[in-house]
């Protein structure tokens, strides 16, 4: 199938993005066009005009703060990947992002994209919401900070308002004693997880997480994340306890997946 008809507007700038997109319900933010693109040719998707982020520079920005840094939301995958920006955490950003499908799809995705799609098992939505980062959106009412955890409101459904955009993602940094670790389960390299987890311990700041994705809901905080990153909580019974929802054989992938994140985390290396 074809997408229907609609106009393509090039945006010079967040604020000309936000006019064009002029909070109507039948004009569209674009950036990779990865997600929207296949949305349009089944015509899931049928916007009038689609506004074109991908070309805007204040978009693509990196600005370092004291605690954190502010990533613009129009980066591509490939340019996390590349290790060329800023890491606000010890090297994790192109680690995370070489895990996205494959090269092509990495070259063309964005990391706002991604986050303003909220597919539960994308690979920013999960380690992003774990490493506690936060959107910066700007639309007709002005500009606003949002956590991820409020940010994503189910599985692709978010808090965007109408006429809204993501302008950036801001990373919190992490120290050299912070520990990461991600798994996620797929039948085959490039295809989106079956179950996922990504763990956070940073100590310093006090701040320990563990997330699971690839549920078909926004992604959920277990309780107990620092008694199961110390290996003091079965991730069998945390799962079974947080995530009822999901049938048995879902939820005992859930649990691996869990505890494949923690060893990673343990040992220094994330799959
Ligand atoms: C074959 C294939 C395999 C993939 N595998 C994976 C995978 O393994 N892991 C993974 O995480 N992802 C995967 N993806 C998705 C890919 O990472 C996309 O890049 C990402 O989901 C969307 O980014 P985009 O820039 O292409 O967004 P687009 O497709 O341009 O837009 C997606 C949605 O977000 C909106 N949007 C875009 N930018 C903004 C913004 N700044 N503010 C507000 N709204 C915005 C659009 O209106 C649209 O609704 C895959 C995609 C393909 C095609």
């Amino acid at each position: 199938m074809k997408p229907g008809r609609f106009d393509l507007v090039l945006a010079g700038s967040c604020g000309e993005a936000v006019s064009l997109l002029g909070g109507r319900e039948e004009a569209k933010p674009v950036a990779g066009s990865q997600s929207l693109g296949p949305m349009l040719n089944l015509r899931l998707a049928r916007p009038a005009v689609l506004v074109d982020l991908s070309g805007c520079a204040e978009l693509r920005g990196v600005t370092e703060q004291a605690g954190s840094v502010v990533y613009g939301a129009a980066l591509t995958h490939a340019e996390f990947e590349d290790g060329g920006l800023v890491d606000a955490t010890p090297g994790w950003l192109p680690q995370i992002a070489r895990r996205i499908a494959y090269r092509a799809v990495r070259n063309r995705g964005t990391v706002g994209g991604s986050l303003a799609h909220a597919d539960p098992a994308a690979d920013w939505v999960v380690t992003l919401r774990a490493l506690g980062a936060s959107v910066l959106l700007a639309g007709p009412e002005g500009e606003r900070e949002i956590a991820l955890d409020a940010f994503f409101t189910g599985a692709l459904a978010t808090a965007l308002g109408p006429g809204e955009i993501i302008r950036a993602v801001r990373v919190p940094r992490r120290g050299a004693g912070a520990r990461w670790g991600y798994w996620k389960f797929c039948r085959k390299l490039g295809e989106f997880a079956k179950a996922s987890a990504a763990v956070l311990a940073d100590p310093e700041r006090g701040e320990f997480a563990v997330v699971a994705g690839a549920i078909e809901r926004a992604p959920v905080a277990l309780p107990e994340a620092q008694a199961l990153i110390e290996g003091r909580a079965d991730p069998r019974v945390v799962v079974e306890e947080a995530l009822p929802f999901l049938p048995p054989e879902r939820r005992a992938l859930q649990a691996t997946a869990t505890a494949r994140a923690i060893a990673a985390l343990r040992e220094g290396e994330s799959e």
